[in-house]
């Protein structure tokens, strides 16, 4: 399917869903997860970051990574993809976002209403109980690759406030997942962006919009298993949004804003 026969869908449909993965996230400098593990922390493995246990054994370690890639986010900007994104809720009668990114550049781009799969790195919350960290996280300080930062207090119960991120072993957040799973069967066009679309669950998305007659489109610079019937556009994330978005409606957008 070409660029314009996928406008001619955007152009037509009801409800759009946008399923993002870390694609959509590299073009404004924000390291993949695993590309996250370079520098000074290309010593450490993902078992000793990213689960309950690893911040239970070391929490001023698990945290300080998890700042350090905090300020990673705030310092980027969003791309040309989010932007378009974001626009693309202006021309279409619903658009449901769905993210895997736990940075908030769809929101940072004018996004509303996002669905965050895999939480996200700007709401922490206690470890313990479970309520939100209200405080707000300085940003004043950039810390080191490497440094280890005590993360802060519960409020309510003294527990220790954890990333709000989803981590190895952890469920998806119910909340979030039943939303993305009913605006999926509900859409009439599912475009994913920047993501393998292999992982489960969040690869059941793509398959369930197609199970009920939507159009699903993988836009991805390298190819991607795509299944009977789902299409495949090449390209950057955000030349391909654009493209779309400018091609559907006239928006003139630029890829490089
Ligand atoms: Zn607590």
């Amino acid at each position: 399917m070409s660029v314009t026969e996928v406008a001619r869908h955007l152009k037509t449909a009801r409800h759009v869903v946008i399923f993002t993965g870390a694609g959509a996230s590299t073009e404004s400098g924000i390291p993949t997860f695993r590309d996250a593990l370079t520098g000074l922390w290309e010593h450490f493995d993902a078992s000793r970051l990213a689960t309950a246990e690893a911040f239970r054994a070391d929490p001023s370690l698990c945290w300080g990574w998890y700042e350090w890639r905090r300020h990673k986010v705030i310092q980027a900007q969003p791309n040309a993809a989010h932007v378009a994104i974001a626009e693309l809720a202006r021309h279409v009668p619903r658009l449901t976002v769905v993210t895997q990114n736990v940075d908030n550049l769809h929101e940072r781009a004018g996004s509303q209403a996002v669905i965050h799969l895999h939480g996200s790195l700007h709401s922490p919350r206690c470890i313990d109980c479970g309520v939100a960290h209200q405080a707000p996280l300085s940003i004043d300080v950039l810390p080191g690759a490497g440094a280890r930062i005590e993360p802060p207090r519960c409020t309510m119960c003294e527990g220790l406030v954890r990333p709000g991120v989803v981590w190895f072993g952890e469920t998806l957040p119910e909340g979030p997942w039943s939303d993305a799973l009913a605006a999926a069967e509900a859409c009439d066009l599912f475009v994913s962006i920047g993501t393998s679309g292999v992982v489960y669950p969040a690869a059941e998305l793509p398959l369930r919009a197609h199970g009920r007659g939507a159009t699903v489109v993988h836009i991805n610079p390298d190819r991607v298993e795509v299944r009977n019937q789902e299409f495949f556009l090449e390209g950057k994330a955000s030349d391909v949004m654009t493209a779309l978005v400018n091609e559907a409606f006239g928006a003139l957008l630029s890829p490089r804003s």
